[in-house]
């Protein structure tokens, strides 16, 4: 398939405030190392509790060392990468880069990630919603013809709280045909045997790939989050976000992750096979009407009287996310997959209310 690259034209989809900005430049933009007496920092050192890392001083905006790090675990280049306050910084920006408050449109697929929606609400951003099929696939060709009036397409895969992937070849046909960016939202891939669309950065000029480090990586806390892109929407993106926006100690310990990828590699291994192990004991739980299949780490559960369920969860003290108000997923819990504990607690307590 050939790429979109005759059709998509980056300048005439970001806002001409953006495009005429001129970004606050940090103090560190362009030195950092020396006598450092441009930043009006506290010169006395104040050090990070293992007393290794220095923390009166502001962080590399620009987060070299990680965009290092990341571009050879991700093979692709540093000036590919964006990093930001969770992937959710990802998204607001690429909404604010694109689309005028009270005219333009972001296009999203019902039901997923709520942020997509929320963000663009707070921008006061139009949403299109081409609804997925009731099998939770995407309907391409509504999605092609709808995307020819939005900036933005958001895709989720795997999708969230569905748990599937999207079909690959649809999503390419979406990003030979769309006149927008398609920021493809990989949070749960890691968690998939399907291929990352990370390999197809060079090939398309308006695909923005979205990772994270709070799902397989196991650092939720950290809040950092990546986009891959062209290095000219990177370029923007940068330009837009706050200057010092992924701090210190989030660096120092996404370098610290990336030193160990056995350490991430196990944890994917144990939460996939503890999926595995929590289906089958689902499948034997009587109130339990049917488990979507997951690329994903959570379920997405069909049970007798989902509402019930989730609140006599709650009241024994595990908590779940109640999507019976989704569309095309009435009746349904999400339920992440947790350690192998924690998924008998659960079990326990399913069997005991459905008893
Ligand atoms: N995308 C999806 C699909 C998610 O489910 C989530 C979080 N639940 C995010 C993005 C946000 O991730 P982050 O923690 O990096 O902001």
């Amino acid at each position: 398939m050939s790429s979109s690259s005759k059709i998509f034209d980056l300048e005439s989809l970001v806002r001409p405030n953006i495009l005429r900005l001129k970004p606050y430049r940090s103090a560190r933009d362009d030195f950092k190392d020396g006598i450092l007496l441009d930043a009006n920092e506290n010169p006395f050192e104040s050090y990070t509790i293992d007393g290794e890392h220095p923390l009166n001083r502001y962080p590399d905006p620009h987060y070299d060392a990680v965009r290092q790090a990341l571009a050879h675990w991700k093979k692709v280049r540093p000036s590919q990468i964006f990093l930001g306050n969770g992937s959710d910084e990802a998204i607001d920006l690429l909404i604010r880069m694109t689309c005028i408050p009270g005219k333009d449109s972001i296009l999203i697929t019902s039901p997923t990630y709520g942020m997509y929606k929320v963000s663009a609400d707070i921008h006061d951003v139009n949403i299109i919603d081409v609804p997925l099929h009731p099998d939770f696939s995407l309907n391409t060709e509504e999605v092609i013809k709808a995307s020819q009036n939005a900036k933005l397409v958001f895709l989720c895969s795997p999708n969230n709280p569905t748990a599937n992937v999207l079909d690959k070849a649809s999503i390419l046909s979406i990003l030979q045909h769309a006149p927008g960016i398609v920021g493809v939202d990989e949070a749960y891939m890691d968690f998939s045997p399907n291929n990352s669309l990370l390999s197809e950065l060079d090939a398309w000029p308006n695909l923005v790939v979205m990772q994270t480090f709070s799902k397989a990586i196991g650092l939720a806390g950290i809040r950092l989050g990546m986009a891959f892109a062209s290095e000219e929407i990177i370029k923007i993106l940068m330009k837009i976000k706050p200057p010092y926006n992924v701090n210190a100690l989030t660096q120092q310990e996404a370098l610290r992750s990336l030193e160990n990828p056995s350490e991430i590699h196990q944890k994917i291994l144990e939460i996939t096979e503890n999926r595995t192990q929590l289906i089958n004991d689902l499948s034997r739980i009587s109130g339990v009407e049917h488990i979507f299949p997951s690329d994903a780490n959570f379920l997405l559960v069909r049970f007798e009287d989902a509402l019930e369920t989730y609140k006599k969860l709650a009241s024994a003290g595990v908590i779940v996310r109640y999507r019976g108000d989704q569309l095309h997923c009435d009746g349904c819990l999400r339920i992440t997959v947790g350690t192998e504990d924690e998924n008998k607690m659960l079990i326990e307590k399913l069997e005991a209310i459905y008893s």
